[in-house]
């Protein structure tokens, strides 16, 4: 079955690759993602991340985030006759139509555009469509999850003026607001301060697993009750907590335990897939790559879950937030 993943790393690997002078290529590769990968797994979109980690590189996130994006337009043009780029829900439709996957662009860290609107401009010209304010440390947007602080939840500090006013201008362009990362105050002042449905493209359920990058059963309630999607992460570190190597692996049971969580508190139209492939650890990982994603189907079905339903995870929910935001 077709499936729309809301997140994943795969640029930065290929990145890395090439600044280490190994030979990289979208097309084929030894990552989680690559277009083989993606086909033999039917990706109707995969969402590509622009990602930098602001604290563990030095320079202009600007200016890095730009080197990335130059990148996945390189590799989409080596491959253009498998996958291209999507601005608007009318080409996810013409791709699939033409037998391409779409690949959307996305930001992760707000702090790419270094406080500056006419930087988010920039970046909507080059095609990013989705947005996360913030990654794992505070930045001039907004304070982040706790994970730099010792894990513990954020719940005093949230956006900053200057943070508003890029809700504003992300939602009056039509780029995706993605809550993944940000400070649970963070959250509700986007909550309070948006109308339209957003995504958190990469989480699980913190009624599972308490983690402060999963979000609580009050936040799955508001984003299905606004028609927000939340993307299931395959993170181990965000499902189970273990105390030895052999309890760690990210199955499709523990993840479709997470749905599970999602669905009884937000209801059937707030879960999605947000795999963050290429960004987390690929021991006894299932699925082991994108080409496995059909094998949940059956855990699904395992657990119960009808037909409608996994047709609504594997891409009818997120792709109906994508028609109502992409211009
Ligand atoms: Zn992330």
């Amino acid at each position: 079955m077709k499936y729309i993943d809301m997140h994943c790393d795969t640029v930065s690997e290929l990145y890395y690759k090439q600044l280490a002078n190994i030979p990289y290529a979208l097309y084929e590769n030894d990552l989680h993602i690559d277009i083989k990968k993606l086909q033999k797994g039917e990706c109707l979109v995969q969402c590509f991340a622009a990602f930098m980690d602001t604290q563990a590189r030095e320079g202009s996130p600007f200016k890095y985030i730009n080197h990335l994006i130059d990148m996945f337009y390189e590799q989409m043009e080596l491959n253009k006759a498998y996958i291209a780029p999507v601005l608007s829900y009318s080409d996810i439709e013409k791709n699939e139509k033409a037998g391409l996957i779409s690949a959307l662009l996305t930001v992760e860290e707000g702090q790419a555009c270094e406080g500056k609107i006419e930087n988010l401009h920039h970046f909507y010209s080059r095609g990013v469509r989705m947005m996360n304010l913030v990654w794992n440390y505070d930045n001039s947007l907004t304070t982040a999850n706790g994970i730099s602080n010792n894990n513990q939840l954020q719940e005093e500090k949230g956006l900053t003026p200057k943070g508003f006013e890029f809700l504003e201008e992300m939602e009056r362009l039509g780029i995706i607001i993605d809550t993944a990362h940000i400070s649970d105050k963070g959250f509700y002042d986007i909550l309070e301060h948006t109308t339209k449905p957003f995504v958190d493209s990469h989480t699980n359920a913190r009624g599972v697993f308490f983690h402060p990058r999963n979000i609580s059963d009050d936040m799955i309630k508001k984003m299905g009750e606004r028609g927000c999607v939340a993307g299931v992460n395959f993170c181990f570190e965000f499902m189970k907590s273990y105390t030895s190597a052999a309890d760690y692996g990210a199955t499709f049971e523990l993840s479709v335990q997470h749905m599970k969580h999602l669905i009884n508190a937000g209801g059937t139209d707030c879960v999605g897939f947000g795999s963050d492939y290429d960004g987390i650890s690929s021991l006894n990982l299932e699925p082991a790559n994108a080409s496995y994603m059909p094998m949940f189907e059956a855990e699904m079905k395992r657990q119960g879950f009808s037909d409608d339903l996994i047709e609504k995870i594997f891409y009818k929910n997120v792709a109906r937030v994508f028609k109502e935001i992409l211009k």
